[in-house]
């Protein structure tokens, strides 16, 4: 295993993310225990000392599952854990951050969190947190007290936000979306030049955006890959373009089968600073350019179609998953989503009410026989 020095400590370039963890009966809250622990084992014996949770990650059973197999196999202290304060939970009744830290550690089977985050922050949730929850004065004793080891945050906004919310706090880390295609977006590029001007280092979360950049069965995808000379995977390319890049901490991967932790595991050995080559960074270009000009439905995800819906069709959900499925190849994954959220899409009475109501000018009613077309 590559490691990164942190404050001169030895952390693994790879991060093992606990929120796809494979489960039972199609229930995210049973976690498939025996399965996960050979995950984490392989993991941990090749090297990986990093694990990285939330509070709501499987509806708070993936930091049951990483507390129990660590704390069974005697290995607490020879990983990190990274685990995180859940902001979505800010303005709730009986939302309370030290609580909240005392559960994580009570389900976690440990006294202290060795990178502790302030979960996904974005639009006014970090004033919040300060003015209504005094997060400073907390968050600075709890590290006083050894309960916190190190403190950062993830975050999902503007590179402008980005900058203002690292010059707030005494952070050691912090966690962005990066990857090829999300180089410009949120924190982005600039956002990762400013976290090395100031000597934070950078956690990077979906470096294959969710898997939407394996892109399995896509003819035109294969013939950019052959024009470059690319014979590596395309998770391996993706995944090259981010440990390419200086001042990282961490790239995570959210893991569910034994194979990708030792295809993940390989892959981070073979990579490092500036291991992009000439090849790859022009077929990286290729399929940029590729998938700009697939054919989407320019939905903006706004929403003003949904609130007159009379049968609460979730509209913009269902031009996801087909945005989502046209675009990176993948219709048999976002069919998982598209059922789960749109079982009701043939009750449209076609009233026209959406189409009305949409800024895009979208013809929803039939975008939508456009979309059960593609997935039914
Ligand atoms: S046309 Fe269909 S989707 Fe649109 S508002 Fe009417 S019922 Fe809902
Ligand atoms: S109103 Fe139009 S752009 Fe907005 S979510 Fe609905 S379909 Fe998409």
């Amino acid at each position: 295993m590559r490691y990164n020095d942190f404050h001169g400590e030895k952390i693994s370039a790879l991060g093992f993310g606990c929120m796809r963890l494979p489960v039972l009966n199609n229930d995210q809250s049973q976690i498939d225990m025996p399965k996960v622990e050979e995950m984490l084992l392989y993991a941990y014996e090749h090297g990986v000392n990093y694990y990285d949770t939330a509070y709501p990650y499987h509806n708070g059973f993936s930091e049951v599952a990483l507390g129990e197999i660590l704390a069974k196999n005697g290995i607490r202290d020879k990983v990190n854990i990274a685990t995180k304060l859940f902001t979505l939970e800010i303005g709730r009744p009986g939302f309370d951050p030290a609580k909240m830290l005392s559960t994580q550690l009570e389900r976690l089977k440990t006294d202290h969190v060795d990178f502790y985050l302030i979960h996904g922050v974005h639009g006014d949730q970090w004033e919040r947190l300060k003015n209504e929850y005094n997060i400073i004065e907390f968050l600075n004793e709890k590290r006083r007290q050894g309960v916190i080891r190190h403190m950062g945050f993830s975050f999902h906004d503007s590179y402008e936000a980005f900058v203002k919310l690292i010059d707030d706090y005494d952070w050691e880390f912090a966690q962005i979306q990066y990857n090829y295609l999300d180089n410009e977006l949120q924190a982005g590029d600039r956002g990762l030049a400013y976290a090395k001007s100031k000597g934070i280092p950078l956690n990077i979360m979906e470096p294959i955006k969710g898997g939407n950049l394996i892109f399995p069965n896509y003819p035109a995808i294969d013939e950019i890959r052959a024009r470059h000379g690319i014979t590596e995977s395309n998770a391996e390319l993706a995944l090259r373009y981010v440990f390419d890049k200086e001042n990282l901490h961490v790239v995570l991967s959210g893991m569910n089968e034994l194979d990708q932790v030792k295809e993940n595991i390989a892959i981070t050995d073979r990579c490092g600073v500036g291991c992009l080559t000439a090849a790859e960074t022009a077929c990286i270009e290729d399929i940029r350019a590729f998938l700009e000009t697939v054919d989407t439905i320019p939905c903006t995800g706004c929403r003003y179609c949904t609130e007159g819906c009379p049968q609460k069709i979730m509209i913009p959900m269902a031009f996801s998953c087909y945005n989502t499925g046209v675009k990176f190849g993948n219709r048999d994954a976002q069919r998982r989503n598209y059922d789960r959220a749109c079982a009701n899409i043939g009750d449209c009475v076609e009233c026209g009410q959406c189409a009305e109501a949409c800024p895009q000018h979208l013809d929803v009613p039939e975008l939508l026989k456009k979309v059960r077309a593609y997935f039914e």
